[in-house]
């Protein structure tokens, strides 16, 4: 039998660009220079030698002028760009990136690629696909069909797959790229993958979060006792650092960053929080989540009415993109597969469907449950999931929390896993404390990290941000199940120790096992999981009611004290409320129990 020709998926993107093949079956994304995508750049080098990729991306700062970028925003006009002596249209310079795609596979597959998908934008017109066609050709490639990026997306999540079930499915691309904003509705009916509207902005994308980061760090710069204002220069260095700490607030709470001799006499040491970061990108969210309302709009869809949300662009990793769009439309974005691979993947199934061959499965480590730690809030115990269900793996997130009470000497630090909203309804993992803390007043800051890897081991670290001192725990989250069996098992054989006839191994393990596909399922984290109990069982509940009536007493102490108390009472509630949020925060059941009788004796006596 011949073998299938081999038809590749192109996204040529603005700021980067991949390819991606099927073969027998398999999805690969092919490694250009080594990485998975490559840079849209095409430059001159000082001997005067062709360079495209990150090569060329490599100059832009020290050779603008032998440098060309994002030239996917002039398709279709009559636009030049020079190199070297001559000038060149934006379909020859596109030509080049296609090109270099088009080797890198050639010698990653050991056989020539002749025929492509090329993905563009879905508000490009005729001239711009016609545009992206003469690319192809001027590449050496036969175009076969020229696809809109949202549509890729969408059939990298299964979309277009013959024995899925995605008929009749609403789904909403949100894409965030470095340069470019667009959203699309997507719509699968009967086989047919369609956009039915599309919203953007070709100007706001993660470069506009790496300039007003650049803005922000200028600014604490020159307030320095005699700093000069920040000359060019130095801003352009600064873009390349301010867009590495953009990166690492995707997975911490706060970042540093040091320069050393930005001018001549002065350095840049600053750290920037996340939420700083989330306060000087709202502005440009808030005006995606305006196209998303109008992409609803044209598309005669209400936010209740959409299946999925999917993201798209290497700026969707920001967590509060992630936030702003669950708190906008009511639902939890879809983001295990690559933001910045999914397109490619995309066109590399509808080229392999074009080439004749069946869907293939797409492999995608991903986390099957949430992970979470317990934190006080109004009063209450509540889950803080740090890990998501359908995180893509390996996953590193870190967040900050406060201390409740002034000089607290330690916090508890519990791991739990499960959909729950309250850590008592999921399965305890371990707990740690971080003991002997600085004396410092309440609200000092905790930073817990946890870090999944591939193997399913979830490191979780809690660190004192005041003096960097941290305490880690180490937990095989899949040893979860087989330990709980076998004490399951020790448990039985206990009860059956005198019965001859009782099998000690006779239990099949495949029954307890989770199917591990919760991914799948819509998202509902009020659902408590099911799981069983981990190996340190599940958290000691609160006895009934006790909690709310913490909450109710807490209410009533504080309009007392509104109200105007004597010193000596006021400071006697104070205290007691400090130590009840200490016993909440410890689990302490028992000291909660007594501390609130005696607040409810002060109060009932007050009140009187
Ligand atoms: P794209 O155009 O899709 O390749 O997206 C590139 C943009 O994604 C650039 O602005 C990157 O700085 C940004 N980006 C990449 N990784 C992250 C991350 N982990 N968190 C936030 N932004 C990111």
């Amino acid at each position: 039998m011949k073998p299938l020709p081999i038809v590749a998926g192109i996204d040529l993107g603005t700021t980067n660009s991949a390819i991606a093949v099927v073969i027998d079956g398999t999805l690969t994304v092919i490694p250009v220079a080594g990485q998975p995508t490559m840079p849209s750049a095409v430059g001159l080098d000082p001997a005067g030698k062709l360079i495209i990729g990150q090569a060329a991306k490599n100059q832009q700062i020290s050779s603008p002028e032998n440098t060309i970028l994002s030239i996917k925003r002039h398709m279709g006009t009559a636009h030049t760009e020079t190199l070297g002596e001559r000038s060149y249209s934006p379909e020859e310079i596109s030509a080049l990136i296609l090109g270099e795609l088009k080797r890198a596979a050639e010698a990653h597959l050991g056989q020539p690629v002749t025929q492509a998908v090329i993905t563009v934008p879905a508000f490009f017109n005729e001239a711009q696909r016609k545009a992206t066609q003469t690319a192809g050709a001027l590449a050496g490639l036969e175009v076969l069909r020229i696809l809109n990026e949202p549509t890729a997306a969408a059939l990298a999540y299964g979309a277009g797959d013959p024995d899925g079930d995605r008929e009749g499915e609403t789904m909403l691309v949100y894409d965030l790229g470095g340069g470019t904003f667009d959203v699309s509705l997507v719509c699968v009916e009967k086989g047919i993958v369609e956009v039915k509207a599309s919203h953007g902005d070709t100007h706001l994308g993660g470069d506009d979060f790496d300039d007003a980061l650049v803005e922000l760090a200028a600014g604490r710069f020159a307030a320095q006792p005699g700093a000069p204002a920040l000359p060019a220069a130095a801003r352009r260095r600064l873009k390349g650092v301010m867009e590495q700490a953009k990166i690492r607030l995707s997975s911490d709470p706060f970042t540093n960053v040091q320069e050393d001799y930005l001018t001549e006499k002065h350095h840049l040491i600053t750290e920037v929080a996340r939420t700083t970061y989330e306060e000087i990108i709202l502005t440009f969210l808030t005006k995606t989540i305006d196209c998303v309302r109008r992409a609803l709009s044209d598309g005669g869809v209400t936010a209740r009415q959409i299946d999925r949300i999917m993201l798209v662009g290497g700026a969707t990793r920001t967590p509060f993109v992630h936030e702003l769009l669950r708190a906008s439309l009511g639902k939890v974005p879809r983001h295990e597969i690559n933001p910045d691979l999914v397109v490619a993947m995309g066109a590399a199934i509808q080229g392999s469907a074009l080439a004749g061959a069946p869907a293939p499965a797409i492999l995608i480590d991903i986390t099957a449950h949430t992970y979470s730690t317990a934190v006080l809030a109004d009063w209450q115990l509540i889950s803080a999931p740090l890990i998501p269900r359908g995180t893509p793996l390996p996953v590193r997130r870190a967040e900050v929390y406060y201390t409740n009470v002034d000089n607290q000497e330690r916090v508890e630090i519990s791991v739990h896993q499960g959909e729950a909203p309250t850590p008592e309804q999921n399965t305890l993992l371990g707990e740690f404390a971080l003991e002997n803390l600085t004396p410092q007043p309440s609200n000092s800051p905790i930073v817990v990290q946890f870090q999944l890897d591939l193997n399913g081991l979830l490191t979780v670290t809690g660190i004192e941000k005041l003096t960097g001192r941290s305490e880690t725990l180490t937990i095989d989250t899949h040893g979860q199940h087989r330990l709980n069996l076998d004490a399951a098992r020790a448990n039985l054989a206990a009860l059956f120790a005198d019965d001859p006839d009782f099998d000690d191994d006779h239990g099949d393990e495949e029954e307890y096992e989770d199917d591990g596909d919760a991914a799948d399922e819509d998202e509902d984290a009020s659902k408590p999981s099911g799981t069983p109990p981990g190996p340190t069982g599940k958290a000691t509940p609160a006895p009934p009611g006790l909690l709310a009536s913490a909450k109710t007493l807490r209410q009533r102490a504080e309009a007392l004290t509104a109200g105007g108390l004597s010193e000596k009472d006021a400071s006697d509630i104070a205290s007691n409320l400090e130590a009840i949020a200490s016993a909440i925060q410890s689990r302490s059941w028992t000291t909660l129990q007594a501390l609130t009788e005696t607040l409810s004796d002060i109060l009932f006596y007050l009140e009187d």
